[in-house]
């Protein structure tokens, strides 16, 4: 998919602020500070278009972006934040699950997980609650140029053993990475498949 313009449309802090549900939505989350904002200026080619910060947990708005005039990314607050009080949290927490149980055009999260770090209880809470509740998800392993080919392998590979543990299947992965300029080709062509997929189903 070639992106011809990608724009910020809205922050919102829960669904009942964010716009019309008319066009299809694809998720992105993670732990923060998993390189989330990154990947979105990445996929997009737009390098202000979500902020990058040192701070860890700044996203705390529901960010919706329309990309050519088609569909959205939409950039959901980062779960784990070690650093913000548990009553904000738990706000966070419950409009970003509100987000992803009634969002009717919310085709798909994107989970991304860091390369680097073993399977964290977080990201295997969060992916069995996708589970149970039947959200489409797949897995996106970040910043994968801070490991050798091997490593990477190795990661990857522990954290399907982990998940096989209570998963039958694995979801869809790719391995992304802003430095080598990995994944960008891949996840562009799942998501434009997805939408044609949509369109032929309605
Ligand atoms: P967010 O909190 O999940 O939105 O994470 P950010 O996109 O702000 O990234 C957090 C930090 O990781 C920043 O310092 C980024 O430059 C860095 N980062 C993000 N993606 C990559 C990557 O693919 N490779 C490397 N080496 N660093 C990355």
């Amino acid at each position: 998919m070639i992106i011809r313009s990608a724009s910020f449309i809205k922050s919102s802090t829960s669904i009942g602020q964010c716009n019309m549900p008319v066009k299809p939505e694809f998720g992105f989350i993670g732990r923060s500070n998993v390189g989330k904002s990154s990947l979105i200026n990445f996929l997009t080619s737009y390098s202000h278009l979500a902020k990058i910060s040192g701070s860890p947990g700044k996203t705390r708005t529901i960010n919706h972006f329309l990309i050519n005039d088609c569909w959205y990314i939409v950039d959901l607050p980062g779960y784990g934040y070690a650093r913000v009080p548990a009553k904000m949290r738990e706000s966070w927490v419950s409009a970003v699950q509100e987000y992803i149980l009634k969002r009717e055009n919310l085709i798909c999260l994107f989970v991304l997980l860091d390369s680097r770090h073993r399977p964290q209880k977080s990201d295997m809470l969060f992916m069995e609650f996708l589970g149970r509740n039947q959200i489409p998800f797949v897995r996106v392993f970040t910043k994968t140029d801070k490991l050798k080919k091997d490593t990477l392998e190795g990661s990857v590979q522990d954290y399907n053993l982990e998940m096989l543990k209570i998963w039958e299947s694995l979801p869809i992965t790719f391995t992304t990475s802003i430095v080598s300029k990995a994944g960008r080709d891949e996840i562009l062509q799942f998501i434009e498949e997805t939408i044609n997929n949509l369109s032929k189903t309605i």
